[in-house]
């Protein structure tokens, strides 16, 4: 049993055979053999490596015309493990003892091998882990050649083990089999995380090499509330893991029957609770929820999801779905937000240096004006079927918003002109994302009709941490006093220019930020919906008093440390149950 730490980034227990997904997206599910099929799985794993090696002596012969002497030592390496009788023993060893296919077989072996390298302390030993995976990828490849299983078919339940996942492979996943995931890289504000906690499904992120010491088929526990992986637990943990499991999931029933009461403070003060959306299906559970409308919908997904961009139908057709579920109350549709960790499968190989600073989001929307159009026109189109607002992402300055806008106008005399009807009193918001736009916010409130303040980016960009970097996620933290200076300058401008203004980042669903915010003049939040009973449960339980003095004494204080403890101790007090 080994126990790994990790960043909780989606509640709740998962217990399942792993899945791992390496960067060629091999699946290698452990699957039990009949002993009378012993034989021919030995033979397969002597037919891999004769095909391995011979794949290789052709690549150093190459190399050799290419007079390459690094690249060759390297095949040359790789050959000599390929040809280490006792390398071949200990597969064929397992596949006597386990009954186990012989890509299980590799992969195990090889993963062992590799995770032993990388235990050592010397850099030069530790690297040729590398190697080790290059070795395996190779047998696989001869293994499963065009057999490579596909992840959308799957027919059993596992949990998902990757190095890294991208927001689109996540949106993926069929939440039937797929019942939890956990990768070495990420951030609790990467769009990974944020699908996954759309979707419901347990997950930890920026576990140290837990993609090395997972072969397919091992039995994993995911605890996204604590952040934990176990790999291989013994049975008295499982036990504990199962009871825990039916303890969580008796105390998230019980939070759901907050659903049907009002989302109002002890002394009576109103908080409209909007629910973020990647999909239209999405918007039936933020009904069910408790939630009042959408307040981000990230649209983008409708590109990350197909290989080619969406037509203007398509875009319609998506936002007439969710309009359809919310009909006279607010969709906020979020215009794309493409780039940085988002890319279209087209664009995906346009490599920036440093994509989250490049062409990303309203950017690429004002270089990329037919599909920007494209989009506009459906929003316009849908805007006669209920209560739809659009708004722009990661504004940076005042020129962009006008821009915007004016793109927006040509669209609507287009429309004019075909005679398409479109609600031409429409709302039109901005998200405040980035610093810029924070200490600009009175000259940008004049031209926008609302504010949602994008806290997963404005603490990125204040803080100068990349939201989905694990080696700077302790970094990262909303609770930063200069992240909270910039909430309140924000809150203090629109409320000034008298402008709507909401919290649709992150930090609006975690629970301890839920006080604070309502002490800083928050009264409409965007979160996931599975959070919003909790959410609303701290909402019912505290007074608007209570929230004013603890915003007060925060935004007194200088450390980031003493902030998140002062903040979690207050909530814990609330919901005990859940801290
Ligand atoms: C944000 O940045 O806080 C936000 C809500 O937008 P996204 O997470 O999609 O970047
Ligand atoms: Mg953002």
């Amino acid at each position: 049993m080994e126990i790994k730490k990790g960043i909780a980034v989606s509640p709740g227990i998962s217990i399942a055979r792993a899945l791992v997904i390496d960067a060629e997206d091999y699946r290698i599910p452990r699957r039990s053999i009949n002993p009378s099929q012993r034989m021919s799985e030995i033979q397969r794993v002597k037919n891999a490596f004769a095909g391995a090696i011979e794949e290789l002596t052709q690549l150093e012969a190459a190399q050799d015309q290419a007079e390459s002497g690094k690249v060759k030592d390297i095949f040359a390496v790789h050959l000599r493990f390929l040809r280490d009788r006792s390398l071949k023993k200990k597969i064929n060893d397992l596949i006597q003892a386990e009954l186990v296919t012989a890509e299980y077989g590799v992969s195990s072996i090889l993963r062992r091998i590799a995770s032993h390298f990388t235990k050592v302390k010397d850099a030069y030993i530790s690297e040729r882990a590398a190697d080790i995976y290059d070795i395996e990828r190779r047998l696989l490849k001869q293994l499963l050649g065009k057999r490579r299983e596909d992840i959308g078919h799957l027919t059993e339940e596992v949990v998902i083990v990757a190095r890294e996942l991208s927001p689109t492979q996540t949106a993926g996943f069929n939440k039937e089999f797929v019942k939890g995931f956990a990768t070495d890289t990420g951030g609790r504000t990467s769009h990974t995380a944020i699908v996954a906690r759309s979707l419901g499904i347990p997950a930890v992120v920026a576990v140290e090499e837990l993609s090395e010491s997972v072969s397919g088929g091992d039995n994993v526990i995911i605890d996204g509330n604590r952040g934990i992986v176990i790999v291989n637990p013994d049975r008295q943990t499982i036990e504990e893991y199962e009871q825990y499991s039916r303890e969580f999931i008796e105390l998230e029933h019980k939070l759901d029957e907050i659903i049907e009461k009002p989302s109002v403070t002890r002394d009576g003060v109103k908080i409209t609770i909007l629910g973020n959306i990647e999909f239209p299906d999405e918007a039936e559970l933020v009904l069910q929820k408790g939630g009042e409308g959408i307040g981000l919908y990230r649209t983008e997904f409708l590109y990350l999801s197909r290989k080619t961009e969406p037509t203007e139908e398509e875009h319609y057709q998506a936002y007439a779905e969710t309009i359809g579920v919310f009909r006279d109350r607010p969709v906020i549709i979020r215009t794309v937000d493409l780039g940085a960790d988002k890319y279209t499968q087209s664009k995906r190989f346009a490599r920036e240096p440093n994509p989250f600073l490049g062409l990303r989001s309203i950017r690429f929307c004002l270089q990329n004006l037919m599909m920007f159009k494209t989009q506009l026109r459906a929003i316009m189109r849908a805007s006669v079927l209920g209560d739809v607002k659009i708004m722009f992402p990661l504004i940076t300055n005042l020129q962009e918003l006008m821009q915007a806008k004016m793109i927006l106008r040509d669209v609507m005399e287009d429309l004019g002109d075909e005679s398409i009807p479109y609600n031409k009193d429409i709302q039109v918001g901005i998200m405040i994302e980035t610093p810029s736009a924070a200490l600009t916010a009175y000259s940008l409130a004049r031209d926008a009709d609302f504010f949602s303040i994008g806290t997963n980016d404005l603490t990125q960009y204040t803080l100068a941490v990349d939201r989905g970097n694990e080696l700077v996620s302790t970094l990262y933290s909303s609770a930063d006093p200069a992240v909270l200076r910039l909430i309140r300058t924000v809150m203090q401008d629109a409320h000034k220019a008298q402008i709507d203004i909401s919290v649709c980042g992150e930090m609006a669903s975690e629970p301890e930020y839920i006080m604070l915010l309502l002490g800083i003049g928050v009264r409409t939040i965007s979160i996931a919906p599975p959070m919003m009973p909790e959410i609303k449960q701290i909402i019912r339980s505290v007074t608007l008093q209570d929230c004013n003095n603890l915003a007060r004494k925060i935004l007194g204080m200088n450390s980031e440390r003493q902030i998140s403890s002062y903040l979690r101790n207050a909530v814990s007090k609330i919901l005990p149950e859940v801290f």
